[in-house]
């Protein structure tokens, strides 16, 4: 292109409006590759398709054809939702925004060709590449347990199969048996989540096997929501749930899947489930990229992108942004600031600043539901919180069930953020 008076003040002008100056491409549309169908994955496929009305081609692989969300997979173990509630397919994001949908795993990055490789073979190239594997489990993190263990210690960190199969487990219990949960160190997928799991499957217990017991062997002092949690299990499950933290060596823990057996700081117990939730790290393809401190993504607050490379993004439980807790919520809000800026960068649309929030709601046990939240802004070094709020102990019946319905208005939109 030649720099006439003309192409050179329209440019100017464009920047004076507020609006970014697109990428020069060597190819004719701006390509943007997105792996991982999950809650950041999905919503920055579909916004950057919906919103760039066919300017940019966006191709999403994801080796499920069926996304079932760990949000309200725990309503699922306390039966208050069917699994085919959590179930959602990506035929809309091809229907209808146009998204090439690639059923197949990501297996390398090659960050100087632009190119994703597949596992089934072959390779997709990109001119701008977001990352939003979700989490994998740190090897050796629970001494006895690996992914080989799953099937008799179940993690349920990843919805579908393995929430199905802690739930039959928790329904076969015996009279009076024990269920046992390995909770995970910080920062750790869903934070209130193994708590609100604690509280579903002792409803489920309190219903069909109120002699039954629950440990929790937890490496933390405290954790999310913990006076809310703590004031509910007194209330509603009375000397069902036994918390072990820190302090009582609730970190100092070994299972033993063939045997079922939990030793928490030296003690043995026999126990009939045992859930194992390990240490977590981004999944993996985010450090086969390169893009990873060897646990997390470092991103820029601004737009998300990697500060290893200003072409890859990474979303979600995946990254280190600073403030948010690794959620559905998060990881959705982030993928929008995203999918906004990728968009700006390719095409020159406008770039508004980036604005995220978050809320994590919780259930106790019927209707009596908590949640808490946040706003953030991006500052220079992070996604910072800017104010937040979170329900009260001895909050009244009212309050608490109008808190449940509210979380079902958000699951509802959020999967419709998601999957169109
Ligand atoms: C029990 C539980 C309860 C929860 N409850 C809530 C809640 O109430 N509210 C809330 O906001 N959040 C909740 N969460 C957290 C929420 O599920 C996650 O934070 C959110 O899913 C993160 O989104 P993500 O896009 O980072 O990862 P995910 O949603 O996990 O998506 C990652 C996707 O990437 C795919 N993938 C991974 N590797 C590759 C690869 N190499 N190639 C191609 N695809 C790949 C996976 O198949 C997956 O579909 C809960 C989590 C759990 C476990």
């Amino acid at each position: 292109m030649t720099l006439n008076r003309r192409t050179f003040l329209g440019t100017a002008g464009v920047l004076a409006a507020g609006l970014s100056a697109p990428m020069v491409l060597a190819q004719g549309k701006p390509r943007v590759v997105v792996v991982g169908g999950g809650a950041g994955g999905a919503t920055a496929a579909r916004y950057i398709a919906k919103d760039s009305k066919g300017e940019i081609e966006v191709t999403l692989i994801e080796p499920s054809r069926t996304y079932y969300t760990c949000f309200f997979s725990n309503l699922y173990l306390g039966g208050f939702q069917e699994l085919s509630d959590i179930a959602h397919s990506y035929g809309t994001l091809a229907a209808k925004y146009g998204i090439n949908v690639v059923h197949d795993w990501a297996v390398g990055v090659d960050r100087d060709s632009k190119t994703v490789s597949l596992a089934g073979g072959g390779s997709i190239p990109y001119d701008k590449l977001i990352l939003s594997p979700g989490i994998d489990f740190v090897d050796g993190a629970v001494e006895g347990w690996d992914v080989i263990a799953q099937n008799k210690m179940p993690h349920a960190y990843k919805a579908g199969s393995q929430t199905e199969l802690l739930k039959a487990q928790v329904l076969a219990m015996p009279e009076g048996g024990t269920f046992a949960m390995v909770a995970p160190p910080n920062p750790f997928r869903c934070p209130p989540g193994p708590y609100e799991r604690v509280s579903m499957v002792a409803h489920v217990l309190k219903a069909n096997n109120p002699t039954a017991k629950i440990i929790i062997a937890d490496p933390k002092a405290k954790f999310s929501k913990m006076s809310l949690f703590q004031e509910g299990w007194a209330d509603h499950y009375e000397g069902m749930i036994d918390w072990i933290g820190e302090d009582f060596g609730g970190g100092n823990v070994s299972v033993n899947p063939d045997a079922m057996t939990v030793t928490i700081d030296g003690e043995e117990t026999k126990v009939d489930v045992c859930n194992v939730i390990p240490a977590m790290k981004a999944g993996r393809i985010a450090e086969m990229a390169g893009v990873t401190d060897g646990n997390w993504a470092p991103v820029n607050a601004a737009d998300m992108s990697s500060k290893a490379d200003p072409d890859i993004y990474v979303l979600g439980d995946a990254s280190q942004q600073g403030d948010m807790p690794k959620s559905g919520f998060s990881a959705n809000s982030q993928a929008k600031v995203c999918a906004n800026a990728v968009r700006g960068a390719l095409t020159g649309s406008k770039i508004f600043p980036a604005k995220f929030s978050n809320t994590c709601w919780s259930l106790i046990d019927t209707d009596d539901g908590v949640k808490v939240g946040a706003t953030y802004e991006a500052t220079p070094e992070k996604i910072a919180k800017v104010d937040g709020f979170i329900s009260q102990t001895g909050e009244d019946s009212d309050l608490r069930k109008a808190t449940y319905q509210e979380s079902l208005g958000w699951y509802a939109g959020i999967t419709s953020d998601m999957f169109g």
